[in-house]
Parts: structure tokens; C-alpha cells; sequence
């Protein structure tokens, strides 16, 4: 759709914050980390929760489409706004509102920096779980409107588990609290974690109360090598299954060990085919039996190599076959694919099996890392477009991942959401009669169905 001039009009007549019509302006806007893109007609940049509602009023009563946006961040196209319409910027809202160490919370606006959060955290011993690599840029909201996680889900969580409440604005204008300032509430349906993750589709968040945890006094880092990618997987299956929890477990494959090794320099025992990341927190004195019981658990004829950090610096060490991974991906090939599975974490060393399967039945090279711990695998299908026979394998090939982590009882998405790119495989792993409640669902936050149009849920 497209705004007449007295739209727009109408619309800086309704509506508070700076409005942006200028399309050198609102291009900026229009696209995020999935490298699609599409014009907005105009960006407001909000200044306030009153304003959101009254913008919110005003395109539910003139049909307009309204996309939420953070930072832009995301990687599946969750804030392209496909039909046009407003979008919506809350990089004004960044103030911390509320810090309060002594009930491990801390209120703030929507716009706020994950990583400004952490800094404020911090001052007091404290921490949001939430740690997307992105954390630097995103927004809280944009954190809440994925259920992003990072590293530290595995022990922590995402960000569902570590919110208490939110201020939300719904799509016809209403203000609505959820949730409560305890780590403790029963009252009312939760909408507070119907909301996180609804990619913005349901309701506009202004304002959210996080929960903060207490920063542990140490951490130890652990590489493991080992010689087969099953291996591994079945180390992580054993290590999840014991006491100890770590705060990350990270898992690399051989084509990622290879990639690191090549272009990175990454010393490893020469028959590595894949790498384990670890960490663990918690009491010093504690750490060396917590190390021990994990390397108990994980230890296999297949294990090459274990080496264990106890300072921040070597720490660093092991951690660079982790950090040198993505900027070596992109030397690889071209097109990079990059869908985020999970599957049970016993159901991992089979999915590698099959995933090894799928790549050399295709063709195509699939570089798998990511969250081990949580069963989290993000699976890279690499291709060059510029070859016919590639460009046409990458569909079936991506439709047989997804049937296999189906298949083995996982799910498509586990923190990089749905957005455009993965909306129509939702119906695959979302029953028909759930599929329509959510509908419903979507059409008491959102009667117009203004809020964040064509993503999330495949249409009807
Ligand atoms: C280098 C890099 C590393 C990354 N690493 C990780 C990672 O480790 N883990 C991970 O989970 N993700 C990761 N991501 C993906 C992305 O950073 C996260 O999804 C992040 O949470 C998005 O935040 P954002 O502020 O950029 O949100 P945006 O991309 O702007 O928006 C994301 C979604 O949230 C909605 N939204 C935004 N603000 C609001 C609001 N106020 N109310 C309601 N809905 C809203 C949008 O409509 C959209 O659907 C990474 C991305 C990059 C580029």
C-alpha cells in the first residue's frame, strides 16, 4: 500500500514522534539482517507508550500495516514491512527506568541496548541470561520479540525465562500490563510469555521488567576434540544428562573444524572432526570438581584432546576456534543458507548421521554449529547461485533438514524466530487446530490485523 499526502497528513496530525517520509530516509527502514527489503511509507520514531497507542489507534482505524522494529538484527526478514504502511522505531526508548539489584530486576524501554542492560547489570554482580552474539546492537525488544538466546540459554535460558513483565501496546491502541515484578505470579493467563516471541505480530512491547541473575565469581573454559562428529554429539548427550550444567556448550563439525584450522591458522590434534566449547561458573572452589565431571561424562575412545582454562585470557585462547568461525564461513561459498534446528540433545548424533547424508545427497557442503547444549544446531547450506544445478538443490535440500529434525522430534526455529523466511513451514510442525487458535489469538491482539502482516503464521 501506499500513503496519499493526506494520510500522512492525518497521520502527523494523530501521532507524536518524529515522522520520517523521505524515502532516502525511510530506505534505511526497510530492510534487516535477512537481506530482504521492502519500502516503508513512513517511520515514526516513537518517544513514549501514549504515542504507540495513539499510532497504533490510528493505522488499526485506517487499515495501514504497522512493523515493529529494533534493531534489525534479525535474520528472517521479521521487520520487512512487505505491504508498506509505518514502521515503527523505538531507538529513542532506550532508558533504564527501574534498577533494582536487592530483587534481581530491572525495568527499562523497549529500544534499550542488550548490551546497555548487561553494562547497568553489571555494576551490581548481576546479568540478563539473554546473550545474542548481537547483543552489542539489538533491543531488548527486538531480544523479546524473537525469544532470543545465545550461549548462556543452555543453563540460563532464553529470554521467556528471564522476564517478569511487560508495558505492551496491542493492535487497536490498548495499553495493557502482564506479568508482575516476582519471580512468583499466578494471576490471570500469562500473557507476558505469549507475547515474547510473537515477532511483533501481536502486540508492540514499550516496556518490559527483566529478571536479573547473579554474576558467577568464576568461570572455567573447556576444548574438547574429538575425532568423529558422533562422538562429540554423544559427549554432549552425556554431559547434559549428568549434574553439572554448564553456562555454555558450544559444538563445531568437521567442515567447521576444517574451515578454522585452514583459514584461521587454529592448531588442533591432527584427526579433530569436531570441537566441543564449554564453559562453567560457579564457586572457585568448585570449578576443578564440576571440570572433572564433565570430562568424566564426555570422555569416549574418540576424544583427542582436553583443555581446560582457568583465566580469562586462555580462555580467550580456546574460545577463538569458536569466535574465528562466521568471517571464515562467508569465504567459503557465496550463499549461505543459515537455518537454526533443534532437535532432543540425544537426538543429536543422529541428526549429524543425517545431515552428512543430506549434504552429499544434494551436493552441497552444510557446515553445522552452534548451541549443543540445548540441542540448537545451525545448519549452513552453502552454495554458489551462480551454478544452476546448486541454485536448485538448495530447496529440497533445505526441505529435508526440516523433515529430518521433524522427524526426530525437534522443532524448525530456536531463537532466530520465524519471520518471512520460515513462515510457510510453520504448518508443518503446528497442528491445524493449533495453527487456528493462534489465528484467533492474533485477531483479539490485532482485529485489524495492522501488527507485523504476513510473517510469523502462514496465512489462511
Ligand atoms: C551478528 C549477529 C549475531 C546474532 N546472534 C544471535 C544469537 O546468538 N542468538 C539469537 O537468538 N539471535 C542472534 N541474532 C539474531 C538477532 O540479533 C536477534 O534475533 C535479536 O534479538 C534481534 O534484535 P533486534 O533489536 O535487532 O530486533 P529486530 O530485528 O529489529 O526485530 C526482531 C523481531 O522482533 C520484533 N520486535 C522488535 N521490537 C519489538 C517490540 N518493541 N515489541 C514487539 N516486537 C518487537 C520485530 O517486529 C521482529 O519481528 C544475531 C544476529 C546477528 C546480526
Amino acid at each position: 500500500m501506499s500513503l496519499s499526502h493526506g494520510q500522512l497528513a492525518s497521520l502527523r496530525q494523530h501521532c507524536s514522534g518524529e515522522i520520517l517520509s523521505d524515502p532516502a530516509q525511510c530506505l534505511a527502514y526497510g530492510y534487516d539482517n535477512s537481506k530482504q527489503q521492502a519500502m516503508p511509507d513512513a517511520v515514526v520514531l516513537a518517544e513514549d507508550t501514549a504515542g504507540i497507542a495513539a499510532l497504533a489507534t490510528w493505522c488499526s482505524h485506517n487499515k495501514v500495516p504497522l512493523t515493529v522494529r529494533g534493531a534489525g538484527t534479525n535474520t528472517v526478514g521479521a521487520t520487512v514491512p512487505l505491504r508498506g504502511g509505518v514502521v515503527l522505531s523505538l531507538e529513542r526508548m532506550n532508558r533504564i527506568l527501574e534498577f533494582s539489584p536487592e530483587n534481581q530486576y530491572l525495568r527499562c524501554q523497549a529500544g534499550t541496548r542488550n548490551g546497555d542492560v548487561q553494562a547497568r547489570a553489571e555494576q551490581a554482580g548481576l546479568f540478563w541470561p539473554p546473550d545474542p552474539t548481537s547483543s552489542g546492537f539489538s533491543s531488548v525488544g527486538g531480544n523479546l520479540g524473537c525469544n532470543a538466546g545465545g550461549p548462556r540459554a543452555v543453563k540460563y535460558g532464553t529470554c521467556r525465562d528471564n522476564v517478569l513483565g511487560l508495558t505492551a501496546v496491542t493492535g487497536d491502541g490498548r495499553i495493557i500490563e502482564t506479568g508482575c515484578r516476582t519471580t512468583k505470579g499466578v494471576v490471570g493467563y500469562d500473557l507476558t510469555r505469549l507475547l515474547v516471541g510473537s515477532e511483533g505480530s501481536l502486540a508492540i512491547i514499550t516496556e518490559a521488567t527483566l529478571l536479573l541473575r547473579a554474576l558467577a565469581p568464576a568461570r572455567w573454559s573447556i576444548r574438547a576434540a574429538y575425532a568423529t562428529v558422533e562422538g562429540a554429539a554423544q559427549a554432549v548427550s552425556a554431559m547434559m544428562a549428568q549434574p553439572v550444567r554448564p553456562c555454555a556448550l558450544e559444538f563445531m563439525d568437521a567442515t567447521a573444524v576444517r574451515l578454522v584450522r585452514e583459514n584461521a591458522g587454529i592448531a588442533l590434534p591432527a584427526q579433530t572432526q569436531a570441537l566441543l566449547l564449554i564453559d562453567i561458573d560457579g564457586d572457585s572452589a568448585r570449578l576443578a570438581e564440576d571440570a572433572a565431571a564433565l570430562q568424566r561424562s564426555g570422555a569416549r575412545p574418540d576424544c583427542l584432546d582436553w583443555l581446560v582454562a582457568e583465566d580469562p585470557v586462555r580462555s580467550k585462547d580456546l574460545w577463538q576456534a569458536r569466535k574465528a568461525l562466521s568471517p571464515c564461513l562467508r569465504a567459503l561459498a557465496p550463499q549461505k543458507i543459515n537455518e537454526d534446528v533443534v532437535v532432543p540433545v540425544s537426538r543429536l548424533p543422529e541428526l549429524m548421521q543425517r545431515l552428512q547424508a543430506i549434504s552429499e545427497r544434494f551436493a552441497l557442503p552444510i557446515v553445522n554449529f552452534g548451541h549443543a547444549g540445548n540441542g540448537n544446531v545451525h545448519v549452513n547450506i552453502l552454495a554458489d547461485f551462480s551454478k544452476p544445478a546448486e541454485r536448485e538443490a538448495v530447496a529440497p535440500c533445505l526441505d529435508a533438514v526440516f523433515d529430518c529434525v521433524l522427524e526426530l522430534g525437534g522443532t524448525l526455529s530456536g531463537e532466530h524466530g520465524v519471520g518471512l523466511a520460515k513462515r510457510d513451514f510453520v504448518a508443518r510442525e503446528v497442528s491445524p487446530d493449533a495453527l487456528d487458535l493462534m489465528h484467533q489469538i492474533k485477531r483479539v491482539f490485532d482485529p485489524a490485523g495492522i501488527l507485523n502482516p504476513d510473517k510469523t503464521l502462514p496465512s489462511i
